[in-house]
C-alpha cells in the first residue's frame, strides 16, 4: 500500500528519508504547493487588504476573498461569508462560547458536551457554564467510541442551549454520526445550537458543513496540510448576524461614534484587525492539494493504514488499542498502550529510530479518565504515510518490548 501523495511533495519529509512522521493528528506536514502559495502572496500581492485605495491593496483583498471562497467550497459551505477565519480550531470554538454563549446562556440552562471532547471543545463550555450558573452535562460514549445517542437524547430538554460534540475523536479515531446527532437535537431541543469540532475531520474526511446541518463547525488549518495560525469557523448566517462580535477594533466596525459603535457585515464583524492573509492563502492551497487527491481516497487511505497498524499491534504481547476495531469505519488515528511500557518511554524509543508518535493525554483528560488510562501512545496517519511507516512503528514497538523484557 503506497502513500497517497508523493513524499517528494513535502520538503521536510523529502529532506530526511529516515523520518517516519506519525503525528499528523497534532499537526500535518506541508506540501511545497502550500509554501509556494504563501511565498507568491508575499512576492506579488502583499499589502494590507480592505484598507488601501490603491491597486496592490485591492489585489491583496481579492486574494484574501478568493481564499475564503476556496476554503468554503472545500468544507461544503455555499455561503462563503459565513466562513470566518480564526487563529485555529480552539479559537473558533471559544468564539462561539464567548459570543453566542455569553449572549444566550443563562443560569439554569444546560450545556451538553460529550466525553470524547478535546479540551478545545470542553473547557470553553465548562467555563461558560461556571460563569453563567448553567448546568454542564457530559454525554458518555458507546462501546465504539461514538457518543451514546440514547444517553444524549436523555440530556436534551427545554433548557438545553448548547450541544457541543466532536466530528472525529482525536484519541479514538471514532467518527460521530453528525446528521443523526443534529436530528436528535432539533427534535428534542430545537432552541439549542449544535457546535461541531471538525479539527480531526476536515483533514481526513469529505466534509459538507451545509449537508451536516450543524449550526457551527470549527477546524484548524495546520492539521489540513495548511499553515499554523489559521483556522475557520463556519456558522449559520442568521446566528452570526445576531450574535455580538468577538474582538473589537479595526475592520469589524461600521461606524464608531463617541459613545457607541456599530458593526460591519459578516464575515468582517468577526475579523478585527489586520487579517492573516498568508494563513488563508496557504490553507486555500492546502484545500486544492487535498481535493486533487480526493477526500474520499484520503479517508480510505487513513482507515486502511489504521487497520494495518491495529492488526499488527494486536499480534504484540500486551498491546491494547482504544477506539473502533480493525477494519471498522474510523479516521487514521490509533491510540494504544503496550503492556508495561509507559507511552512516554515508548515514544522515546521510537524517536531514537526516527519514528514520531505522540504520548500523553492528547488534550482530552476527561476521556482518558473514562478510559482508565493516564496516558496512551497515539499514531496518526496522513496522505504521505504508507505501510512501511506502519512497519517501522511495529518494529519499534517490538524493540521496546525486547528492551523491557531484558531490563
Ligand atoms: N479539537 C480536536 C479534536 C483536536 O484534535 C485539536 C487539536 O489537536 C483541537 C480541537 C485544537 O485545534 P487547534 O490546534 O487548531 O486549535
Amino acid at each position: 500500500m503506497s502513500a497517497l501523495a508523493p513524499r517528494a511533495d513535502f520538503p521536510l519529509l523529502a529532506a530526511d528519508p529516515r523520518l517516519v512522521y506519525l503525528d499528523s493528528a497534532a499537526t500535518a506536514q506541508k506540501p511545497r504547493a502550500v509554501l509556494d502559495a504563501i511565498a507568491a502572496f508575499y512576492a506579488h500581492d502583499y499589502a494590507n487588504p480592505h484598507r488601501g485605495a490603491y491597486a496592490l491593496s485591492a489585489r491583496a483583498t481579492a486574494v484574501y476573498r478568493a481564499a475564503r471562497e476556496r476554503v468554503a467550497r472545500f468544507l461544503g459551505a455555499a455561503d462563503a461569508d459565513t466562513l470566518l477565519f480564526t487563529r485555529g480550531c480552539t479559537e473558533s470554538l471559544n468564539l462561539v462560547a464567548g459570543t453566542w454563549g455569553r449572549a444566550n446562556v443563562a443560569a439554569g440552562d444546560r450545556i451538553v458536551v460529550t466525553a470524547a471532547e478535546h479540551h478545545g471543545n470542553f473547557v470553553p463550555w465548562q467555563q461558560l457554564a461556571l460563569e453563567r450558573g448553567a448546568e454542564f452535562r457530559i454525554a458518555p460514549l458507546a462501546a465504539d467510541g461514538t457518543v451514546d445517542r440514547v444517553h444524549l437524547a436523555s440530556l436534551l430538554g427545554p433548557r438545553t442551549k448548547v450541544v457541543a460534540f466532536t466530528h472525529v475523536s482525536n484519541v479514538l479515531g471514532a467518527i460521530n454520526p453528525v446528521e443523526e446527532i443534529v436530528a436528535l437535537v432539533r427534535a428534542a431541543a430545537p432552541q439549542a445550537i449544535t457546535v461541531c469540532d471538525g479539527a480531526q475531520a476536515a483533514p481526513h474526511l469529505p466534509v459538507s458543513v451545509d449537508a451536516l446541518g450543524v449550526d457551527f463547525y470549527g477546524a484548524g488549518g495546520h492539521k489540513m496540510l495548511g499553515p499554523m495560525g489559521v483556522g475557520v469557523l463556519v456558522g449559520r448566517r442568521a446566528l452570526l448576524e445576531a450574535m455580538p462580535p468577538w474582538l473589537t477594533g479595526g475592520d469589524m466596525i461600521e461606524f464608531v461614534h463617541d459613545e457607541r459603535s456599530t458593526w460591519n457585515v459578516i464575515p468582517h464583524k468577526f475579523e478585527a484587525g489586520t487579517p492573516n492573509v498568508e494563513g488563508a492563502v496557504g490553507l486555500a492551497a492546502a484545500c486544492d492539494y487535498l481535493d486533487a487527491l480526493g477526500m474520499a481516497r484520503v479517508h480510505e487511505h487513513g482507515r486502511r493504514l489504521a487497520t494495518l497498524a491495529i492488526e499488527g499491534m494486536l499480534r504484540l504481547p500486551g498491546a491494547r488499542t482504544h477506539g473502533p476495531p480493525a477494519g471498522a469505519e474510523r479516521a487514521g488515528v490509533v491510540s494504544f498502550t503496550l503492556g508495561e511500557v509507559h507511552p512516554h518511554d515508548l515514544s522515546s524509543i521510537l524517536d531514537a529510530k526516527g519514528v514520531c508518535i505522540r504520548a500523553g493525554h492528547h488534550c482530552a483528560q476527561p476521556l482518558m479518565r473514562r478510559l482508565g488510562a493516564g496516558a496512551t501512545a497515539r499514531a496518526s496517519f496522513s496522505v504521505y504515510n504508507d505501510e512501511r511507516d506502519v512497519e517501522a512503528l511495529l518494529a519499534g514497538m517490538r524493540a521496546a518490548l525486547d528492551l523491557f523484557a531484558h531490563a
